[in-house]
């Protein structure tokens, strides 16, 4: 069956958070782990690749994403997604914007839509504004975000100095008035020369009539929930058929492991309840890791019982993230800490770890490229957007967890170990 949908997320956490959603919807859906070198061969009806291009520089994040959409073409696709994170993590200098002008060039649209809005996880637009939770974006922890710290809410001006195109809004108060109104006013927007359209959203009834309203479009950019519609729109136009992925779940050994890159707020809670109800525990200090290496961490791990689950992190409040950062600069001190815990994956797998949850989209693409993961299946949900999925290790089956930032409720470790 060839692939209807085709999907480029920016992040690895982001891939699964939208590989997760569109497989509600009960269709099959494929993640694959950075661009397949081999032809699409076995493609599913919704095929999501997962880049680690958030943060990189603007050639490569564009160059990636259009050898991606390249495959994805080869495999059939009709439709593209182009997933970033619902806090549209980017730096000043991109990669949303230009990923998307590309994608869009490549595909000859001459517009396309913006709208990261997550609300069930609280991601939320109004006139153009995001909000995480009841506090602007700029206000909310994403503002120290170790390498996208988020200084501005409003989607416009974070949009506008990373695309050539005219930026403009579709609010509320159309989306409201339902998907005839919204593809009016795009089409307007479209007379009126603006190629980039952020669009309003507060609730998922939002996120429906904006996928409605889009759903003949060829490219279409968001977070993962403006994703999660699709599927039943497309089966509704019999263009998308094929049943679900079926059981996938593998029956593995409890031997697991916890390993935390994010700084991220919840993230912060996470580590506390988990280390709180008794899981074997090493913290690690990226100005230790820059003069020892990741030894001392390693020799921690050996000792432990994998059993238990033990969890190494490197979470760190804001302060001593700066300062980490002034001393070794921010891409330096990003790089040591996630070569570091994927080493330590890499080890508890060689020592009979087959459960493996991980926190941070940056450690999670370092995490999975170090375990050799090059395709995903999507198992159950342990918190929206983030399902358990199922994967080959080293010739071992494994399952991983990759959770971004801010999802998941305090308790998300141990419920991951309870969902596992
Ligand atoms: P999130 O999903 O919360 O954004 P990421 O893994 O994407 O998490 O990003 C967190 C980044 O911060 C990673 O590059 C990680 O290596 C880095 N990092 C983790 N701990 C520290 C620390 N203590 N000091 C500085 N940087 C850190």
């Amino acid at each position: 069956m060839p692939t209807f949908l085709g999907c480029i997320a920016d992040d690895f956490t982001g891939a699964t958070d939208l590989a997760g959603l569109l497989a509600r919807s009960g269709v099959q859906v494929s993640l694959r782990i950075g661009v397949p070198q081999t032809a699409p061969a076995d493609a599913a009806a919704v095929e999501v690749i997962a880049l680690k291009c958030r943060t990189a520089p603007v050639a490569e994040a564009v160059a990636e994403s259009r050898a991606a959409l390249d495959w994805l073409r080869r495999a059939g696709a009709e439709r593209f997604f182009w997933k970033y994170c619902s806090t549209f993590d980017s730096t000043a200098e991109g990669n949303i914007g230009p990923v998307a002008e590309a994608l869009m060039a490549d595909l000859g649209c001459a517009q396309t839509i913006y709208c990261p809005a997550f609300p069930e996880n609280g991601r939320t637009i109004f006139m153009g504004n995001l909000f995480v939770g009841r506090q602007p974006l700029a206000e909310s922890p994403m503002k120290d975000h170790p390498l996208t710290p988020m200084r501005d809410s409003n989607l416009m001006r974070l949009l506008q100095p990373q695309v050539t195109g005219r930026v403009g809004l579709a609010d509320r108060l159309c989306v409201a008035r339902g998907a005839g109104a919204l593809r009016d006013e795009l089409a307007a927007l479209a007379q009126a020369g603006v190629a980039h359209v952020v669009v309003d959203a507060v609730a998922n009834a939002d996120l429906e009539v904006i996928a409605e309203a889009c759903r003949d479009r060829v490219l279409i950019t968001g977070g993962s929930a403006l994703a999660m519609p699709l599927p039943t729109l497309y089966r509704a136009t019999g263009r998308l058929t094929g049943a679900a992925n079926g059981p996938v779940r593998p029956d593995l050994p409890r031997a697991a492991i916890v390993l935390s890159g994010s700084c991220s707020a919840m993230t912060h809670a996470q580590v506390a309840r988990y280390i709180a109800t008794g899981a074997p525990s090493l913290r690690l200090d990226p100005l230790v890791l820059a003069t020892s290496g990741p030894g001392p961490a390693l020799d921690w791990l050996a000792a432990q019982d994998l059993d238990r689950a033990p969890i190494l992190y490197a979470t760190a409040e804001p302060a001593a993230v700066r300062a980490a950062q002034d001393r070794l600069g921010r891409d330096r001190v990003g790089a040591i800490v996630e070569a570091a815990l994927a080493a330590c994956a890499v080890a508890a797998r060689d020592a009979g770890a087959r459960r493996f949850v991980v926190a941070g989209g940056e450690t999670s693409g370092a995490v999975t490229q170090a375990l050799g993961v090059d395709r995903l299946q999507i198992g159950r949900e342990i918190a929206p957007g983030v399902p358990w999925t199922w994967c080959e290790s080293g010739g071992y089956p494994i399952a991983l967890a990759l959770k971004s930032g801010n999802f998941g409720a305090a308790s998300f470790f141990s419920d991951a170990m309870e969902a596992a």
